[in-house]
């Protein structure tokens, strides 16, 4: 399979340009719900105890926000529960659209996950412990401790994290399907 390009416009987070085309546009973040191409200002906790934030629009924020009432009066459990459907998106919002070019999946393994093992430089039939040794490399080769500054490792932290979150995510799921066979 050919890798694809990697381009500035990786995907997530989405940024556009605002105001006039060329030098004097100012990218703008947009809004991580599903669908939705508004400017996204309005930070949003992903986890309860977590730094980091999705960017919504004011309604999505509003949507969010009530939906979820954040993880308020939810045991550990049930916290881990949902943040496990967030990270699937199953809850429609956005998390790895950024994967989302990729070409079709294959029966065992979602597009999202095809893409995100092709961010941790794995092919697709790699197991969960290769996907585990790749991204502790990829983290510690990328970690911002040892690139303070470097905007494109920074770049790379994130892409590597978010990859790993899909595929921990969607090994949980499997694991948790067995468990009930
Ligand atoms: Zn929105």
């Amino acid at each position: 399979m050919a890798k694809q390009k990697r381009s500035d416009d990786w995907g997530f987070p989405r940024w556009r340009s605002y105001g006039k085309a060329g030098r004097e546009a100012a990218r703008v973040r947009l809004c991580d719900r599903e669908g939705c191409n508004e400017p996204g200002d309005r930070p949003a906790p992903k986890a309860p105890n977590s730094p980091e934030r999705w960017y919504f629009c004011e309604v999505h924020a509003a949507e969010y926000n009530k939906n979820w009432n954040y993880f308020a009066g939810l045991s550990p459990e049930e916290a881990a529960k949902r943040a496990a459907e967030e990270a699937s998106g199953a809850n429609g919002f956005r998390h790895s659209a950024h994967w989302k070019w990729a070409g079709p999946g294959d029966d065992s393994r979602s597009r999202d996950e095809i893409r995100a093992l092709d961010a941790l430089e794995l092919e697709t039939d790699a197991d969960f412990k290769a996907v585990k040794v790749a991204y502790r490399r990829l983290a510690k080769a990328h970690h911002p401790d040892l690139k303070q500054g470097d905007v494109e490792a920074a770049k790379r932290f994130q892409q590597v994290q978010a990859a790993y979150d899909v595929l921990k995510a969607a090994e949980d799921r499997r694991l948790a399907l067995g468990a009930n066979d």
